[in-house]
């Protein structure tokens, strides 16, 4: 008998010619993020992985698989041979620990046979092993087909994997299988988590902050910082680009209307992204923008700032209510660092009525009293470049 992990793939199982692929790049990425632990030896089968390791190692291991895109659920099983008697005899050991830990009161049988050289059809294995476990044990649990408590599976080919538990993944498509996007990352709730959907679809995600350093804190390029590291775990390493805009924002306030500063600021974030994902080859610009949230995402607004571009500009969250971004940014732990109070870039600019419906010839006419392409030069110019190291904890 060998503990092994089962990791199941998702939507890949579906791509056909391409497959392969797919799944040479999430096994490279399952290796990576257990890179460091020892013992661990991971073999290949239909539609999955299996990972050998130390039993005490599960959970570790676990915790950091489930955090490959690709990949929709992860058990721990018993591996044995594909013997009914010892079938049987595992599935009664699996049950008893199972009750003594947990408040279980029924349990059901599923079970798969890819091995069509047993004599038993599922059916029959999920009947008969069902039948001796209540022999066994009917005292204290019952079947329940509808609602169990406990599932236990049994899946039998060249060897038998027995398992009773499921951890569920977050599915979508291995990093680096659908080309690059350059995030602009601020550091509030919506961007990270915009970015982490993104890059759940298969897109390698780089990202971009602006800043008004002296008039925003070095903490609050800390929080951005923290904000990447998180990030890391799911999207492995990228660049991180840091824009002063300070500049840029002063300019905007001498020349335009106090009211246009926002947007007119949001279209050159916009511009200097653009230059930076050309430079990069990079393949578009990700946003957090989320409707109606705030006087820059109308959809006035939107169109006046997507007007400065000719690359696609991607907003996962759109049409997303908070409550739901929320929800995922504490599940992949961005939240907590998101909701820490550091001023940014265009909190030290805020007009006190920003434009909510701006009309995009009279912003044009703005723009005519500004160096549009010298500030855009000389931030460029200035931009500092890191990278985010792949970090577990
Ligand atoms: P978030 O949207 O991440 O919660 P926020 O609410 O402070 O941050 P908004 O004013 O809603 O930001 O801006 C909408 C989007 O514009 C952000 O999601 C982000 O993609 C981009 N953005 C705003 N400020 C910055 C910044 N300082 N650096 C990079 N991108 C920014
Ligand atoms: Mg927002």
């Amino acid at each position: 008998m060998e503990n092994v992990i089962i990791v199941r793939f998702g939507e890949i199982s579906l791509k056909g010619k391409n497959k392969r692929f797919f799944e040479d790049k999430l096994i490279k990425h399952i290796r990576n993020n257990i890179k460091g632990i020892e013992n661990v030896h991971l073999y290949q089968g239909y539609s999955r992985v299996y990972i050998k390791s130390d039993k005490k190692d599960q959970p570790e291991i676990i915790d950091k698989v489930r955090k490959v895109f690709g990949i929709v659920s992860l058990s721990t099983a018993k591996c044995i041979k594909t013997e009914f008697e010892i079938i049987k005899e595992t599935a009664l050991e699996e049950l008893k620990n199972r009750l003594e830990q947990d408040n279980i009161q029924s349990f059901k049988i599923v079970t798969k046979r890819a091995n069509k050289k047993f004599p038993l059809d599922s059916m029959e294995v999920s009947s008969s092993l069902g039948e001796y476990l209540l022999e066994q044990l009917g005292d204290k649990i019952h079947v329940d087909v509808h609602n169990p408590d406990l599932v236990i599976r049994v899946e039998i080919r060249d060897k038998t994997y027995l398992s009773s538990n499921h951890y569920k993944a977050y599915g979508g498509l291995p990093l680096e299988t659908n080309g690059s996007a350059l995030l602009l990352l601020s550091g509030g709730i919506d961007s990270p988590v915009a970015g982490w959907i993104m890059a759940k679809r298969g897109v390698k995600v780089h990202a971009v902050h602006f800043h008004s350093y002296p008039f925003t804190s070095e903490r609050a390029q800390e929080k951005i910082m923290d904000l990447a590291k998180e990030l890391s775990m799911y999207i492995g390493e990228f660049k991180i680009f840091s824009v002063n805009l300070l500049n840029i924002q002063k300019s905007i306030s001498e020349f335009c209307q106090e009211e246009e500063m926002t947007i007119i600021s949001r279209r050159f974030m916009t511009r200097i992204a653009q230059e930076i994902a050309k430079k990069h080859h990079f393949d578009a610009l990700i946003t957090g923008d989320n409707i109606g949230q705030v006087a820059s995402q109308t959809m006035e607004s939107l169109r006046v700032v997507t007007e400065v571009t000719e690359m696609p500009i991607f907003r996962p969250l759109i049409a997303f209510d908070k409550e739901d971004i929320v929800k995922i940014a504490k599940d992949i732990n961005t939240y907590e660092i998101s909701i820490q109070p550091f001023e940014d870039c265009c909190s030290v600019f805020l007009p006190k009525r920003p434009l909510i419906k701006p009309r995009l010839d009279f912003i044009k006419a703005s723009e005519e009293k500004l160096d549009v392409e010298g500030l855009i030069s000389e931030a460029l110019d200035n931009l500092k470049e890191e990278t985010i190291e792949f970090e577990l904890e």
